[in-house]
């Protein structure tokens, strides 16, 4: 059957993760979780002094950039793919408000898009591969086949979260802080110069802040197989 690419982009925590990731595992394509990447670069700022509460040392970044290694690796008890920064797992930290409260002032800054793109780019050359994210659509896979454009309203995605957070154990986190991040990373993560994010010309939407997860995979499946018996 032939491979295609399938980019999966939208807002912060509207679910298009468990759904990119349940499509992949449906149809036995690769997930590769492209948040998860900015995730590790900013965690390598936070360890290395190159990121503060007040400001972002560009110059000892862009020294360090090509330092940065970052690879995927399944956890053979979950079976899910988990992070690794410099051959360490990170997939815990990257998830941490530490993380989320700097990642989009670094995925902004233009030459960390370069070198992410371009990796992104080289995991997805053989296609086969569901990608999500903000620009995948629109800057890492531009022909795609099938484009998807997530959304639902801040307030059900914050709670979805919070949800998440909570049952990992993380209970030193209120409603309004986790609204508050979400809202804060979708304005910077729509107006920044380079990669902003915004919905694809081709991309389909969907809205699924009424929607099960169960819904959402069939619906999801339902598009990959309109594309694929095209
Ligand atoms: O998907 P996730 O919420 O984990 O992404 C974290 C952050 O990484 C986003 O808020 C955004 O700033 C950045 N990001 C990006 N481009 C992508 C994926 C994520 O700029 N393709």
């Amino acid at each position: 059957m032939k491979k295609i690419t399938i980019a999966v982009d939208g807002f912060s925590s509207n679910g298009k993760s468990t759904m990119a990731r349940g499509l992949a595992k449906s149809i036995g394509y690769i997930y590769i979780d492209s948040g998860a990447m900015y995730r590790a670069v900013t965690l390598y700022c936070i360890q290395n002094n190159i990121i503060d509460e007040q400001e972002i040392d560009i110059n000892k970044l862009e020294a360090s950039i090509n330092n940065i290694k970052i690879d995927f690796k399944i956890n053979n008890t979950t079976g899910l793919p988990e992070t690794y920064l410099n051959g360490i797992n990170v997939e815990k930290e990257i998830r941490s408000m530490k993380v989320s409260g700097k990642v989009s002032i670094v995925s902004a800054i233009g030459f960390v898009r370069k070198r992410m793109v371009k990796l992104q780019q080289e995991m997805g050359e053989a296609k086969g591969v569901v990608m999500d994210g903000r620009d995948i659509g629109t800057v890492v896979f531009p022909n795609a086949e099938l484009k998807i454009f997530v959304t639902a309203t801040p307030e059900i995605r914050a709670q979805r979260r919070l949800d998440e957070m909570r049952a990992k154990g993380d209970n030193n986190i209120t409603f309004d802080e986790v609204l508050k991040n979400l809202v804060e990373r979708d304005t910077l993560d729509q107006n920044r110069k380079e990669g902003p994010l915004r919905q694809a010309e081709d991309a389909i939407v969907l809205d699924n802040t009424y929607m099960t997860q169960e819904e959402q995979m069939e619906w999801l499946l339902q598009k990959y197989k309109d594309v694929i018996n095209k």
